[in-house]
């Protein structure tokens, strides 16, 4: 169905490394501050950002509700406009598809320009096998890329590393002169360098979509770097892989989205550059390519559509709630284990990636502050979509820990049966040290100070007139 959580590797461990990494702590939380800090100013620019958030909350129920007839809508376009449609259900589809189209193109160089949705269904991997060269285009990518890493922040791949990681990397990598200044503008004008020469040799360009838009069938990138533009024009051949939920009905909504999607990414009122790609070149026009390709991807998406969970099909991966949680703070993104990290992967990742074993865990990888709920521009209700699957975890806890909630329950709902077990609660105080030791307590314990029962109960000290 999907990628794959990091191998060999387990939440927990890779909470305990990140947590350990004082550097990488330090670069996360520096840069999560300030896309924090500018999303505040720039939504104070607004007149009534509340009101705005709720139109763009309604305009997303609005296309999911209608995602069938507007997918139909969006793809009747592009076919009219010369393009051509594929229908991907699975991961696998949807890679076959693109490395078939490569391969028809002859092409050995692919420009890729940021695209979680490519690296949802690991396409580099799918492409490299069959021959091609996949160069990321994105300043971010590139790096990470270069590190032989996956994305950790769904806006800046990678903000993990600060600017002296990055030019050490240059120079193990691609030959950065060891004099190369750690500045970012130098950083970048290298960068640049090298990937402009990508831009003019490929052959096939790679997207994924921010916006796709029905009623006119067109695609909208967001980018600060202009690989966007550049990938879409130059290549003779464009691919845009387009998770099915990316839909907007018409320019309206389109807009009203684009006015909260920079604002809550970084604080800007637009990206640098909102690229528009409607259908292949046209006649008379001097850029653009002969072909293209939109794969619409399922991959999961028409059970959560289905299901009580399809809220989180809104999200416009803005990274907001990244930002602002408390967790992502201290961990950054690779902690997380897949594509999408933070409190949105805590929902995404046991819905999309079911099928791994450890999926499920990531939901628990929340302190369910609610800071990421008030800072969603499509007020996704992510606490309560978060509470739900760690009850449909506990539903499914089988030995053990199902053993253990069932005779807190039966203690519990009981007068009698409370009264008695508080009461022991205070004379067996020392068991709260041992309860960390045993099989059920352990792993809750590991990290944190087991609270000690009060030597009194409250109801004593209220008998005794407190
Ligand atoms: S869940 Fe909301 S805040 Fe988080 S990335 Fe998606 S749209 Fe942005």
């Amino acid at each position: 169905m999907s990628g794959h959580l990091l191998p060999g590797t387990t939440l927990r461990q890779r909470t305990a490394d990140a947590v350990a990494d004082e550097r990488l702590r330090s670069n996360v939380a520096r840069a999560v501050d300030r896309f924090a800090g500018h999303r505040l100013t720039g939504l104070a620019e607004l007149d009534d950002a509340d009101e705005l958030r709720r139109a763009a909350r309604a305009a997303k129920q609005q296309v999911l509700a209608d995602l069938p007839a507007l997918l139909e809508r969006f793809a009747d376009r592009v076919l009219d406009l010369g393009g051509h449609v594929c229908w991907a259900p699975t991961a696998a589809d949807a890679r076959r598809y693109v490395v078939q189209v490569v391969e028809a193109a002859g092409a050995t160089r692919v420009a890729k320009s940021k695209s979680m949705a490519t690296e949802e269904i690991d396409l580099n991997p799918a492409l490299a096998a069959a021959g091609a060269e996949v160069v990321e285009t994105d300043l971010g990518e590139w790096i990470i890329q270069l590190a032989g890493e996956t994305p950790s922040h769904i806006i800046a791949p990678a903000l993990h590393k600060d600017r002296h990681q990055i030019k050490d990397l240059f120079v193990d990598t691609v030959a950065a002169p060891p004099s190369l200044d750690t500045e970012p503008t130098e950083l970048v004008r290298f960068a640049r360098e090298r990937l402009r020469e990508v831009f003019l040799a490929a052959e096939v360009g790679i997207t994924g979509a921010n916006i796709a838009v029905a009623d006119t069938g067109s695609i909208v990138l967001v980018t600060n770097e202009g690989n966007g533009r550049l990938v879409t024009a130059l290549p003779r051949v464009h691919v845009v892989v387009l998770g099915m939920e990316r839909l907007a009905a018409d320019w309206r909504q389109a807009d009203l989205l684009l006015a909260l999607l920079a604002r809550s990414a970084t604080g800007q009122r637009l990206s640098s550059y909102t690229s528009v790609v409607t259908g292949p070149r046209g006649q008379g026009e001097v850029d653009g390519p002969d072909e293209l390709h939109v794969v619409v991807l399922d991959n999961g998406r028409s059970d959560l559509l289905a299901g009580e969970h399809h809220e989180m099909l809104g999200c416009i991966r803005c990274g907001a709630c990244l930002n602002v949680c408390p967790v992502y703070r201290q961990t950054g993104g690779h902690a997380y284990g897949w594509v999408y990290p933070g409190p949105m992967g805590a929902v995404l990742t046991p819905l999309l990636a079911a099928d791994q074993p450890e999926a499920a865990e990531v939901a628990g990888a929340s302190t369910l502050c609610g800071a990421c709920m008030d800072a969603c521009p499509v007020q996704i209700p992510l606490q309560d979509l978060l509470l739900s699957l760690r009850r449909a975890k506990a539903a499914d806890a089988g030995g053990a820990e199902r053993a253990a909630w069932r005779a807190w329950s039966a203690a519990w709902s009981d007068p009698r049966r409370y009264a008695a077990t508080t009461r022991a609660a205070t004379w067996g105080r020392w068991a709260a040290d041992l309860a960390g030791h045993l099989p059920v307590g352990r792993d809750w314990a590991t990290g944190r100070t087991m609270p000690r029962p009060a030597g009194e109960r409250f109801r004593d000290r209220w008998r005794a007139g407190l």
